[in-house]
């Protein structure tokens, strides 16, 4: 291989790493495919009980409108806070929230992460609620509780969004596509025609590029983001100096658009298949025992259940039509009543979905 086959190679392998988001393991990205319909991905993990994971993208010219979201990452009662994703973190009264800091994703308490959530913006939006909620009266918590939970899982903001944003790139639709047909078409295939000594077309064309990105960039994060300053600058000097991020510049207006909903809300309004499996999840998941639940966790996950419970119906389903039996496919004789993975004869458990037993198949 040529040493210019071998710059593009590796340009191509950090072309797709900068596509990987590291995201904790209960959150959900949705992306809209080239025919204008949204699939979603959730992290790959790396160990079983890991805490986080890598989404790798689902398409390959990042044009956008490719959004991160997270599901519950602690437990809220009118008494204090707990981890969901940490069973070491400590429980926390509200007197005790002032030691939590933000710190990029996450949420720490004395240096160690006690929650994950999907975007910084969405930790230290967490972290302002969860201190004015400890200056309220313990008795006006639990309807604040409730207000944010259904905050959460509000379709309609999902969908408020990204018409927003569609409408503030409407002129910038183009610029994704020509960055990655410049940097991976255009220049390679000059170079293998001319020879090196043509470099500095693509080059050239590259800066002029990024440059329109950036304004681009700059311009519309200042409107969708307005607390992330310091982001936005080392935002701005990526896209200028590393030519994979340029040509994802779009994908870091998106990604945390929707970081403070749920993914049911974000799927309600995107992507109604990836609803349907989140929400028979979400109804499976309300009827099975917990074991060793404290009184605060049971009443947070009670809480949300009914949450949830609400807000499928203002999604437009019917519950019970979620658990119908699926269709038999392939010789299947039992299915997952959780996420609807076919088995055939000689497995009784789930594998992808712990302790969950399969159900037979009717004849006929
Ligand atoms: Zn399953």
């Amino acid at each position: 291989m040529s040493d210019v086959w071998l710059l593009f190679a590796i340009l191509g392998v950090f072309y797709l790493v900068e596509g990987l988001w590291w995201a904790p393991r209960e959150a959900v990205s949705f992306s809209r495919a080239l025919s204008g319909a949204f699939t979603s991905a959730t992290p790959i993990l790396f160990r079983r009980d890991s805490r986080s994971g890598a989404i790798p993208p689902r398409h390959l010219v990042a044009r956008g409108e490719r959004f991160l979201c997270c599901g519950w990452s602690v437990i809220i009662s009118p008494r204090g806070i707990g981890s969901l994703q940490d069973d070491l973190a400590p429980w926390l009264r509200y007197e005790e929230t002032g030691a939590l800091s933000a710190s990029g994703c996450r949420l720490l308490y004395g240096g160690k992460t006690f929650a994950r959530v999907a975007s910084a913006g969405a930790a230290r939006e967490l972290l302002r609620w969860l201190r004015e909620l400890s200056r309220d009266e313990p008795h006006r918590r639990s309807e604040k509780i409730v207000d944010a939970i259904d905050r959460m899982l509000d379709h309609s903001t999902a969908r408020r969004r990204v018409r927003g944003m569609r409408w503030l790139v409407r002129g910038s639709r183009w610029l994704p596509l020509v960055l990655f047909a410049n940097l991976f078409v255009l220049a390679p295939g000059l170079l293998a025609f001319f020879g090196g000594w043509i470099w500095s077309v693509p080059a050239s064309l590259h800066a002029v590029l990024s440059a329109i990105a950036v304004v681009f960039f700059f311009r519309t994060d200042k409107i969708l983001y307005r607390d992330r300053r310091d982001d936005r600058f080392s935002h701005v000097l990526t896209i200028l100096l590393y030519p994979p991020a340029a040509v994802r510049y779009a994908e870091l207006l998106s990604r945390d658009l929707l970081a403070g909903l749920h993914p049911l809300a974000v799927a309600a309004a995107l992507d109604r298949k990836t609803l349907t499996e989140l929400a028979r999840e979400a109804v499976v998941d309300s009827r099975r025992r917990v074991p060793k639940e404290t009184e605060d966790a049971a009443w947070f996950r009670r809480t949300c259940e009914e949450r949830v419970l609400l807000a499928l119906k203002r999604y437009g389903l019917d519950p019970r039509a979620l658990e119908e039996a699926p269709q038999p496919e392939g010789g299947a004789v039992a299915y997952c009543p959780r996420c609807h993975a076919q088995y055939r004869s000689g497995i009784d458990d789930c594998v992808d979905c712990e302790g969950m037993a399969l159900v037979e198949h009717r004849a006929g």
